[in-house]
């Protein structure tokens, strides 16, 4: 199976419905900002990608969407609350409808940075002959003028662990969840998300369930 990479390409319009890392999120109207469930505290959007109504990725990155799924994770004091754990409420991800999302308004707080990454990366996609993710990244990274950090992970496919397999199952019927995209922290440390330094996360799907599952690995 090939891989199909996620490439950053400059910066995205913040409020876009197009697959991004950062900026702002979108949701339904009336939709709270997620909170963590270990300290109370907002959480920070991470990414959001736009899938085709089986919860697959969409071929395109601007390509028609009917759901989005959103990522959120706890960074009120980094560290402190288990924000790699797909199971521990201090991140969150969601399956929600792609018509009619609008950007979710922000509760106040002292940092902007506990909500929001530094910047909204807009995503490339490129398919790899390479079965394997490292590999694949590795080879793009060796092209003119390209940086292997700027290889913001893989669209759909398999995860590539970088501790054991976690795949979660579905809360609503049990079965593994597809994985929708893995994520690199970001191509600059000083808007990178925050997966203990050198870490890598995974967010998978239940198209079925409308269900959606979030974890990092470091
Ligand atoms: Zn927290
Ligand atoms: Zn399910």
């Amino acid at each position: 199976m090939a891989t199909t990479l996620m490439t950053y390409a400059g910066p995205a319009e913040p409020d876009a419905l197009v697959t991004r890392t950062g900026g702002v999120p979108l949701a339904p109207a009336g939709t709270a900002w997620p909170t963590c469930a270990e300290c109370g505290g907002p959480m920070q959007f991470l990414a959001q990608v736009l899938l085709d109504d089986r919860a697959r990725p969409t071929v395109r990155a601007d390509g028609r969407a009917e759901l989005v799924l959103a990522v959120f994770m706890c960074q009120t004091d980094p560290g402190m609350c288990e924000a790699w754990s797909a199971t521990d409420g201090a991140n969150a991800a969601f399956l929600l409808p792609a018509e009619g999302l609008a950007p979710l308004s922000a509760p106040a707080v002292e940092d902007e940075e506990v909500l929001y990454l530094g910047a909204a990366n807009a995503v490339e996609l490129t398919d790899s002959s390479l079965d394997d993710y490292d590999g694949a990244r590795q080879e793009w990274g060796r092209g003119d003028g390209r940086e292997v950090l700027h290889v913001l992970g893989r669209l759909g496919g398999r995860p590539d662990w970088l501790q054991g397999d976690e795949t979660p199952s579905c809360g609503g019927c049990g079965r593994d969840m597809d994985l929708v995209a893995q994520f690199e922290e970001g191509p600059h440390h000083a808007t990178a998300m925050n997966f203990g330094g050198c870490g890598m996360a995974y967010a998978f799907a239940c198209g079925p369930c409308r269900a959606a599952a979030f974890l990092w690995q470091c």
